[in-house]
């Protein structure tokens, strides 16, 4: 399917200011993709599908959340499924690739591992333009040259956020920030 339908598709399922979010965070992956080598048009892809199932009520995703592939622990915090949901949609409606898929199922969490195309979906959906919160300036700046250190401030983030709304805060997240502070220190020394 051409990128435009795809675009038109995520529109009929999202309110207008979820579809900007959606156009934001796909200018912010283009650039991104670019400057850090993924594959522009695969990014484009996942970036427009990342959140087709984020406006869904609560009972709807944990219905679907029955028949997509759900990486353990997901289901326990319902803010995570829209992830693999919209994922499990990706294939069935766009068809698209794995990597595709895992970039749109693992945007909210992150994981260890994170292939290129993950992470730039992963942080665009952070810094569009449309974001505002403290320090968004700053994961910004370090967007410009360091991709591995922008993900390590973003996860922090998106953690102390959690902790400050006493929200629980998903393991994985964790230890996928623990790594890009450790690939960051690893350039430093
Ligand atoms: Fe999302
Ligand atoms: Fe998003």
């Amino acid at each position: 399917m051409e990128e435009k339908e795809v675009a038109e598709r995520v529109r009929a399922e999202l309110s207008e200011a979820r579809f900007a979010h959606t156009q934001g965070v796909v200018d912010a992956t283009t650039e991104l993709a670019r400057r850090f080598g993924a594959n522009v048009q695969a990014a484009r892809l996942a970036a427009w599908v990342h959140d087709i199932a984020r406006e869904w009520p609560r009972e709807r995703l944990l219905q679907a959340a029955l028949r997509v592939e759900m990486p353990s622990g997901f289901a326990l915090i319902p803010a995570l499924l829209h992830g693999p949901i919209a994922a499990g949609l990706a294939n069935e409606w766009f068809g698209v690739s794995d990597a595709v898929a895992d970039a749109i199922r693992y945007h909210t969490t992150g994981r260890v591992g994170m292939s290129v195309l993950e992470k730039v979906v992963c942080l665009a959906d952070a810094i569009e333009r449309g974001r505002d919160y403290p320090g968004v300036n700053d994961i910004r700046a370090a967007a410009l040259t360091d991709l591995n250190l922008a993900l390590a401030m973003s996860f922090d983030s998106t953690i102390q956020y959690l902790l400050l709304k006493r929200e629980p805060i998903f393991p994985l997240t964790v230890m996928a920030r623990n790594e890009f502070w450790e690939l960051t220190r690893e350039v430093r020394e």
